[in-house]
């Protein structure tokens, strides 16, 4: 009788969100733990957030913060969100008309496409990207334009962003620190997408959640340059710097018109997040000692170098990471067919997860010698999968 149901087209999943199928994180996250693997896939750290971050959360739980909060996120957040920024040398934002609290990067990155895209804009991706970008693309009704970077060396250049250029495009996403590859865009790559989006007129979706994991060089937002500021939605969130993704606290910054479109979706979407870690949030950011901050970006650095030179002796081709807690590792001479292979294999066999590159691209045909890792992960996890990967054979 259920698989009769389950059977009803009547009950199918719509068109427009088939093709993304489920996610490569929970995917390999329940297939780490159902083999009791070390899981370097999933980008989530393994240790907690300042002790100090919890108290305030569930101290405002007992005070009896446990209802609906502003649509737009508590107004002390938005301010913090906005100094921290101009803090560190960005443009100024108005709290009150051009920042916006959502749940996580993730519902900025949906109520950015939901809130502005008409049905068949396009969107410029440069891939290997993000998987959440085609997938919140397609969700608003846009076509996702999808430009392959790998032959560049990950980096982009203003031929291969022209030519993907048409009088469909509305917008194009921008991902510095970029997640999967580990690069900062460099001041030259910033100028030529804002050099485009200038003289095409197009919105740029500047996606920084890892602004303050950067290793080498410092960070660069696009919004910085003249005459972006009121064109770019810069998206961010708690959840990589203060260790805590589960708390899915984000913000979307960008001019009143845009914040606007913006917040006609999130409205509809959560309306609101939750109120204790809104609080937890603005602690963080405008009252916590910056030696918290301080250490685990030392922590990172030393567990990049021993996850990359770990790779490395093991017979992969890691990349150097400037930013983000992720490693690009090219798969060497192992044999196996694809990234999809190398990774099942090595989860199966070796008991390590990681995530195949290729789910980072169009139709999964890019990037297919390339497995991305997380160092964001204990030590004592990182050394006992590099020496499992050691002992792999390059035959399959
Ligand atoms: N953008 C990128 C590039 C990411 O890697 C992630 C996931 N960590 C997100 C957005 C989503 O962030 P959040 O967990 O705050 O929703
Ligand atoms: N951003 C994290 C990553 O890239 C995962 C986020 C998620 O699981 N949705 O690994």
């Amino acid at each position: 009788m259920d698989a009769a149901h389950d059977r009803n087209p009547r009950n199918r999943t719509g068109s427009r969100l088939v093709p993304y199928g489920t996610t490569i994180f929970s995917t390999i996250t329940a297939r780490a733990n159902a083999a009791g693997a070390i899981n370097l896939g999933q980008g989530f750290p393994d240790s907690d957030p300042p002790r100090e971050l919890i108290e305030v959360v569930s101290d405002m739980h007992l005070a009896g913060r446990n209802q609906y909060s502003p649509m737009p996120g508590l107004p002390s957040l938005r301010g913090a969100v906005a100094e921290d920024r101009e803090g560190r040398g960005h443009v100024h934002w108005n709290p009150d008309s051009e920042v916006t609290i959502t749940s996580g990067a993730t519902e900025a990155l949906a109520a950015a496409f939901l809130g502005l895209l008409e049905i068949g804009d396009e969107v410029i991706l440069f891939d290997p990207a993000y998987d959440a970008y085609p997938a919140g693309i397609s969700m608003a009704g846009g076509t996702p334009v999808r430009l392959s970077m790998e032959d560049d060396d990950f980096a982009i250049t203003r031929s291969t962003l022209e030519a993907g250029i048409s009088s469909r495009t509305r917008m194009l996403v921008l991902n510095s620190p970029w997640n999967p590859v580990g690069r900062v865009l460099s001041a030259s790559e910033i100028a030529i997408v804002a050099d485009v989006c200038r003289r095409h007129d197009l919105i740029c979706i500047s996606d920084e959640v890892y602004e303050r994991l950067i290793f080498d060089g410092s960070h660069r937002s696009i919004a910085d340059l003249p005459d972006m500021r009121h064109r770019t939605v810069v998206i961010s969130s708690l959840g990589k710097r203060y260790s805590c993704t589960g708390w899915k606290i984000g913000w979307a910054c960008a001019s009143e018109a845009i914040t606007a479109a913006i917040r006609a979706a999130h409205q509809f979407l959560v309306f609101s997040v939750p109120e204790p870690h809104q609080h937890a949030a603005h602690h963080a950011l405008s009252r916590l000692d910056q030696s918290w901050e301080h250490e685990l970006h030392e922590t990172y650095r030393k567990r990049r170098s021993l996850l990359f030179e770990g790779l490395r002796g093991s017979g992969l081709n890691p990349r150097h990471t400037e930013g983000s807690y992720f490693i690009l590792a090219g798969i060497g001479d192992h044999q196996d067919s694809d990234d999809v292979s190398f990774c099942d294999r090595m989860l199966q066999d070796s008991r390590v997860a990681a995530i195949p590159a290729s789910i980072f691209t169009e139709r999964g045909q890019g990037c297919t010698r390339y497995v991305r890792f997380a160092f964001c992960k204990a030590e004592r996890d990182l050394n006992e999968a590099v020496a499992r990967i050691s002992r792999m054979s390059t035959n399959v």
